[in-house]
């Protein structure tokens, strides 16, 4: 169904933690509604309600991740207390109005529960509730499988199902939320940041990975490969957010779009490893099998021993919570390749510059690297992609390193 004036409206759980701002949230699309736009609405659990229900999962299993499926039963409840709410507000204001689970509208997703990804939508029910004139309110992060099991689409899901519902439909999408969009820094540690006006989809996950997260990734990515251009804005502040869209629609090519950081990362070293083909495969295929991802990895040129062995290093960033993990993995494979040591480095940062014009721009990150170096800050490693330079540093230097790139490029 091509109907420009659909339009898909999200809002995240804090802008609908309460009754008063579940009545403000209706109001609010009623507004769309007297624009002329036919709202489909879809919401997040209230508040902090699905980090309880995990809790109280936790007091009752060791390990509630065990137990996924019961788990997608409970995790599923907050976003249905939150559709029948704002459902019986706009009812109040006199509006034709529906509200479906997940399941009941036919959100249909594999059968990987608390992670599930969906497979299709169908459309019979939102086609005919729209056809009809109503307000559809649909409960975000749930689906069913074929077979009727409930599932969930991960944390921050909400965004998936409004991404989804909108690529269903051909139409865009708002996502409301409690900041007023995207920053080109972290106004935390850059008071001077400006909200970014407009982006692509690419600038939005390489911002978001490095450590930005507004908007679930999933979300954004099923955006980009659906070419669902959407806007992340402030539900209680009456004002234009971020766009985000893909690369052929940005008028402007800026060269460094944001700067971001990140600092849930530590660094690990494996030192004095024999340099000889397949140690690197060992090192990161004993961590592949324990699910730990790892992000930059540098290893350094070869230098003898006194023996005249050849080895090297091998440093490597990991998420902090797997840093325990990750250390008694190596500490096994150190004593089978019989290696020097094991070094974990907490208190390190990474911070990260994006921006698409990178791909036709030179001397960007030699930019970056004397920005940093006029401070006197020591970059540990470093890593590139396509439209996104990153670079390890000491963690007491996040504040000076941000400040200074901001500066550089103008954000
Ligand atoms: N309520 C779910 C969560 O907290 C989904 C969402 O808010 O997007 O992760
Ligand atoms: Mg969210």
């Amino acid at each position: 169904m091509k109907n420009r004036k659909v339009i898909v409206l999200k809002f995240g759980g804090s802008s609908v933690a309460n009754v008063e701002k579940i009545r403000f949230v209706a109001g609010k699309i009623l507004s769309f509604k007297r624009k002329g736009f036919k709202p489909v609405v879809v919401v997040s659990a209230p508040g902090d309600m699905t980090d309880e229900l995990v809790a109280e999962a936790e007091r009752i299993a060791k390990n509630p991740l065990s137990h996924k499926r019961e788990l997608d039963m409970l995790l599923s409840i907050g976003e249905q207390k939150t559709i029948s709410l704002l459902a019986m507000a706009l009812l109040e204001m006199k509006q034709k109005v529906i509200s479906f689970t997940g399941h009941q509208l036919g959100i249909i997703t594999d059968r990987n529960f608390t992670n599930a990804r969906i497979r299709r939508v169908s459309t019979r029910k939102l086609f005919e509730a729209l056809k009809r004139n109503y307000i559809v309110i649909v409960a975000g992060f749930q689906g069913k499988t074929e077979d009727g099991e409930i599932t969930t689409l991960g944390r921050g899901g909400s965004d998936l199902t409004a991404v989804a519902l909108a690529s269903t439909l051909k139409v865009g999408c708002k996502i409301f939320t409690d900041v007023p969009g995207i920053f080109t820094a972290n106004p935390r540690l850059y008071k001077k940041a400006k909200k970014i006006d407009i982006m692509s989809f690419e600038e939005m996950l390489e911002m978001a990975g490095a450590g930005a997260g507004v908007m679930q990734a999933r979300a954004v990515e099923l955006a980009k490969n659906q070419d669902v251009s959407f806007e992340v804005a402030s539900t209680f502040a009456n004002r234009a957010g971020t766009f985000v869209c893909g690369e052929d629609e940005l008028l402007e090519e800026i060269v460094v779009r944001g700067v971001t950081e990140d600092l849930d990362q530590v660094k690990v070293s494996i030192v004095g490893v024999p340099d000889r083909p397949g140690i690197a495969a060992k090192v990161f295929e004993s961590l592949t099998g324990e699910d730990i991802c790892v992000d930059m990895i540098i290893q350094s040129s070869a230098r003898r021993t006194k023996k005249s062995r050849a080895i090297n290093d091998i440093s490597f960033t990991v998420k902090r919570q797997d840093a325990e993990k990750t250390k008694k993995i190596l500490e096994t494979l150190r004593r089978r390749l019989n290696a020097k040591e094991v070094i974990i480095k907490e208190n390190i940062a990474k911070v990260s510059i994006v921006g698409s014009g990178m791909r036709t721009h030179s001397g960007v990150a030699s930019r970056m690297f004397s920005a940093l170096a006029r401070k006197g800050i020591n970059i540990e490693m470093i890593s590139t992609s396509e439209i996104k330079i990153s670079c390890v540093i000491e963690k007491k230097n996040v504040k000076k390193a941000v400040e200074a790139l901001a500066k550089e490029f103008n954000l």
